[in-house]
């Protein structure tokens, strides 16, 4: 599903060049779970950004279901993301201005999904995710955790083949984080191919695969007992 071939990433400045990813290998087969773990400052958000089709490597290979990364155009990626990529992050990334149901509303308003259909599937996740009774409220109403519930609801309302999530449990309490971490789980079990970050030992184990990057470079992969 995912294949990256020898990527380099790095930043020039006036007569340095400092690498973020040195070489990195990495395929992900669908239906894995994949934890990228390693220190801060190692290239894990830059890695998954890659792979997410929001940043782009110096050199080396990718390629996203099949399709080399460099040929799909700047129009393509936005139908990528709309279909085929869901994200989460640590900060949650809702829109404050809209309630519930609006933030998992609004990317199929952006896909043209038509009013009825619409509400369906809207009414479907929050059923899925027990936020009926909280449809109505805003996102400041809202515990960390049913924040995150949200935003993964906004990013697979779509039903997209991927789902990034950028250390989706950082702002939260252990409690809330596993909530979110079993979601992730169920969500990998039912089909869905997951790549996270995260710096929590203990939620790593979710996943069927960690993967532990230093200074650029993957220094481990392997599987989840
Ligand atoms: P991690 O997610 O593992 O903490 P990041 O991928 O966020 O690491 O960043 C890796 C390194 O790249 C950091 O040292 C960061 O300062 C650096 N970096 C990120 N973006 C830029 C940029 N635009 N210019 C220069 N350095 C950058
Ligand atoms: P109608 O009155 O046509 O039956 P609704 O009142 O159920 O329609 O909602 C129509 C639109 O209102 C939805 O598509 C959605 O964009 C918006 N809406 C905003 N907040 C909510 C909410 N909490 N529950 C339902 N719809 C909402």
């Amino acid at each position: 599903m995912i294949k990256l071939k020898n990527i380099d990433k790095y930043y020039d400045a006036k007569f340095q060049r400092t690498f973020i990813l040195k070489g990195v290998d990495l395929d992900v087969k669908q239906g894995e779970f994949v934890t990228i773990m390693g220190p801060s400052g190692a290239g894990k958000s830059t890695l998954l950004n890659i792979i997410g089709l929001l940043d782009e490597p110096n050199a080396g290979d990718y390629y996203f279901l099949d399709e080399p990364a460099h040929k799909i155009k700047e129009k393509q990626k936005v139908q990528y993301h709309r279909s085929h990529i869901g994200f989460i992050f640590q900060a949650f990334h809702l829109i404050d201005e809209l309630n519930v149901y609006e933030n998992i509303e609004t990317p199929l308003v952006y896909r043209g999904v038509k009013g009825k259909e619409r509400k369906a599937m809207v009414a479907d996740l929050l059923d899925r995710f027990n936020m009926v009774a909280k449809k109505d409220l805003f996102p400041n109403q809202l515990s960390g955790g049913q924040q995150q519930l949200v935003g993964i609801a906004r990013a697979i309302i779509g039903n997209p083949k991927l789902l990034l999530a950028d250390e989706p449990t950082g702002n939260l309490h252990s409690e809330q984080g596993e909530m979110i971490m079993r979601l992730l789980k169920k969500l990998n079990e039912e089909g869905m191919t997951i790549i996270q970050v995260t710096h929590n030992e203990d939620f790593a184990q979710y996943g069927t695969r960690i993967v532990k990057l230093v200074d650029g470079l993957i220094e481990e992969d392997l599987p989840v007992q």
